[in-house]
């Protein structure tokens, strides 16, 4: 008998091994510790077999050690894993690795905190038992807790460690010890507005609802696409959905883009269902996500939310699966295995028999499309809540500002002065602005040269002011003094141009000196904690005006926002990517739909140079409808998804000519491989936009077509052939960017 393994490492396919006589035959999903060259590495059995298909004259390796005789990760997870892997042409190894749970680093997995519970005994609540008065005080706090009391919470409440001494040796209490699983939850149940649970649905949430309690109960796999534009109460259906998906007996996973942004939905599910749940995050330490792991994994958990890897937990039953904000770009992993969190959940609900249900105020061009041909079912919130307005827009035209201003214009006076009422009024603003930094590059006067990185192919991005000073790559870290004198002329013509969100924070400070500003970006978060100490204290007021990037604009609820500040609504539109429109109409209808959620209405001012672009109109005025029949029009015009598939393939090599050699032979040979044109075309081989990175250089191709398989398939063949190539060549399948 032989087990395939896939080992967490990467560029390794399945390897094979021979069962040992004297060991038991290991189940899918157990682990074993297998030979591999000189060293000893745990992996995870995927398939069993009869024959060991080694070549001729060549033998199996025995596995050393069996580790599990029941699966350690559940079969159906382990075939999700494998098909992630080949989906995304990417090494079994690298899927497992996404499966596994985290590494324990330097903490041992069974390293559990011990905790002492104390609970009364029969002899302890007889009313005529002789105490003294203390030791009777004692016994009532005990009492009054039906789970008991931890020894450490008596400790607080005034009962010394002699006393309850007393109180065990007189039978009165009983003292276990108890094992505790970490699980800090920095996500605090403060964080959520307790819900009044009688409170009723509005009559659109509760058509939603019953549409979708009507799909789950129908059985069998089914997919909806709940459209509700922001502050529609979606985060309210999810609860009940769940609720009723677990009174049935059946589990819940819920994806969400990220748990430290918007605390508040993790910690509504907390509040729902208490210990029953397990919410995993990026915030946690590997052993406190070890732990919920094995919590899920031993099915003490009905309920897992969790950020994109949490597509894998082993959740046994599930019976619904929720990915909230499908269209956020966080769902797709951005290393091997290059995986979308919201497509492999499609994937799991389909073979799980689950009803999916996909939420969004402005859902991804691929989930409308697909509930346009009926293969989603598309359920619609048209308002808000209490049917407070959504946001009234003024797209300020820049040039005109800049005309009246002056060119060096940050914020124009309808968003100053909309600013300053917020202050005077008491109430709060976002700013957004997509571009982190103080300037976005320095350039000369004289020979009009940039400052550049010197392993990629991007300026340096000044960071500070004054002696903070400094210029950095957002790529590769680097990052330099800004020089006095021009490095290539010499010339001390040296200029700022460009800002990011240090200046517009500055900005605001100078122009609103009464206003308390703060920034919220991926620099000013960088400590640990920073991210919730900050939006904790914009929740409780302490903050007026939060200048910040894209994070700002993400599901948070924050009421006593009514103004929204967009200072370059066009930053990413002049990118040459596909996806560059919808990104725009999506972060702008979000973050305008952060204004307004409380009882004082919302205004958004938009800041635009391109005040007629589609996607800024269409977003301004809130049209989701109008702006997917333009996309479309233009995605079937230039073919590109989600009319037909692509494939993003870039190479690397150290000089640009090998790279582009390189690239060429595997693109002549997709060619040859599809002489008609039947089953995919290639683009390219070209300089990638980024066309050096890291000190490498970078040429990418594209493959384009409607027989996706096929498309796979051939690339991974070339490249099957060519190793040390394959190692230099991503392969990105359903890139979310071509850049
Ligand atoms: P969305 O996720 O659609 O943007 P939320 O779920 O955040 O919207 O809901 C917006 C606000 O409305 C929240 O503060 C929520 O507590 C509140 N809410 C939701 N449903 C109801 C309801 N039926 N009655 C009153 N308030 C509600
Ligand atoms: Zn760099």
């Amino acid at each position: 008998m032989f087990v395939r393994v896939a080992v967490p490492v990467p560029n390794l396919d399945l390897l094979t091994y021979a069962v040992p006589a004297d060991s038991p035959v290991p189940a899918v999903g157990a682990r074993v510790v297998v030979p591999l060259g000189a060293r000893s590495v745990t992996g995870i059995v995927v398939e069993l077999s009869e024959t060991s298909g080694m070549p001729e004259g060549r033998e199996a390796k025995p596995f050393r050690t069996l580790l599990d005789t029941d699966p350690f990760i559940p079969s159906d997870v382990v075939e999700l894993a494998r098909w992630t892997a080949e989906y995304y042409a990417a090494g079994p190894g690298e899927a497992i690795t996404a499966v596994l749970p985290p590494k324990t680093r330097g903490e041992r997995a069974d390293a559990h905190r011990k905790q002492r519970r104390v609970t009364v005994t029969a002899a302890g609540l007889d009313p005529a038992v002789q105490v003294t008065a203390r030791q009777r005080e004692a016994l009532d706090l005990v009492a009054a807790s039906p789970d008991g009391v931890t020894a450490a919470d008596l400790a607080r409440r005034g009962v010394s460690p002699d006393l309850l001494r007393r109180l065990q040796n007189g039978g009165l209490v009983q003292v276990r010890e108890e094992r505790v699983d970490r699980d800090p939850f920095q996500v605090s149940v403060l964080d959520a507005t307790p819900v009044d649970a009688a409170r009723a649905l509005t009559l659109e949430q509760d058509a939603a609802l019953s549409r979708m309690l009507a799909l789950f109960g129908a059985g069998g796999f089914r997919t909806a696409l709940l459209h509700g534009v922001t502050g529609s109460g979606k985060t309210e259906l999810y609860l009940r959905l769940s609720a009723a998906v677990r009174a049935s007996g059946r589990r819940v996973l819920m994806l969400v883009p990220e748990i430290a942004l918007t605390p508040q939905v993790a910690a509504l599910f907390r509040q729902a269902f208490h210990e029953r749940v397990a919410i995993q995050h990026s915030g946690l330490s590997d052993g406190e996500r070890h732990d919920q792991w094995q919590r899920i994994r031993r099915g003490e958990v009905d309920v897992v939310v969790g950020t994109r890897s949490a597509v894998f937990a082993p959740l046994r039953d599930v019976g619904l699966i929720i990915v909230d904000e499908e269209h956020d770009n966080s769902y797709k992993q951005e290393e091997s295995p290059r995986y979308n969190g919201r497509d492999v959940a499609l994937v799991r609900a389909q073979r799980a028999g689950a009803l999916a249900v996909l939420g969004s105020a402005t859902p991804s061009m691929e989930s409308y499309y697909n509930a346009m041909s009926g293969r989603y079912e598309r359920i619609v919130l048209t308002r808000r809540i209490l049917d407070r307005p959504l946001p009234a827009v003024t797209v300020v035209d820049m040039r005109e500002e800049y005309a009246a201003e002056g060119p060096d214009v940050i914020l124009s006076r309808a968003l100053r002065d909309g600013i300053a009422a917020r202050v005077e009024r008491r109430e709060q603003a976002i700013v957004l602005l997509n571009r982190r930094g103080f300037a976005t590059a320095v350039f000369c006067r004289q020979c009009s040269g940039t400052i550049d990185c010197p392993n990629c192919s991007v300026s340096l991005v000044v960071h500070g002011e004054g002696h903070a000073r400094r210029a950095r790559c957002h790529y590769c870290n680097y990052s330099a003094r800004v020089p006095a004198a021009c490095p290539t002329c010499k010339a001390p013509y040296l200029e700022q141009m460009g800002f990011g969100t240090e200046r517009v924070e500055a900005q605001v400070r100078k122009q609103c000196p009464d206003a308390r500003v703060a920034r919220l970006d991926r620099d000013s978060v960088r400590r640990k904690g920073a991210l919730a100490t900050l939006l904790g204290r914009f929740r409780a007021g302490e903050i007026d005006v939060l200048v910040g990037t894209q994070m700002i604009a993400k599901g948070h609820d924050f009421p006593r926002v009514t103004l929204v500040g967009v200072v370059s609504a066009d930053v990413g539109l002049g990118m040459a990517d596909f996806r560059a429109s919808e990104r725009t109409f999506q972060l702008l209808t979000q973050v305008a739909g952060r204004a307004g959620r409380g009882e004082t209405a919302g205004e958004a001012v938009v800041q635009t140079i391109y005040p007629t672009h589609y996607s800024i109109q269409l977003a301004c005025r809130q049209d989701y409808a109008a702006f997917f029949e333009r996309e479309l029009h233009f995605r079937k015009a230039m073919r590109y998804p989600p009319v037909v598939s692509i494939i993003n393939a870039v190479v690397r090599a150290r000089t640009y000519a090998a790279a582009m050699d390189d690239a060429a032979g595997v693109v002549a040979r997709l060619r040859e491989m599809d002489p008609d044109l039947k089953d995919y075309r290639v683009l390219g081989p070209a300089p990638a936009p980024l066309g050096k990175l890291r000190g490498e250089y970078r040429v990418q191709f594209l493959i384009k077509g409607t027989a996706r398989r096929r498309m796979r398939e051939s690339l991974v063949s070339i490249l099957a052939a060519r190793p040390e190539l394959a190692r230099r060549t991503t392969i990105d399948v359903d890139p979310l960017s071509v850049l």
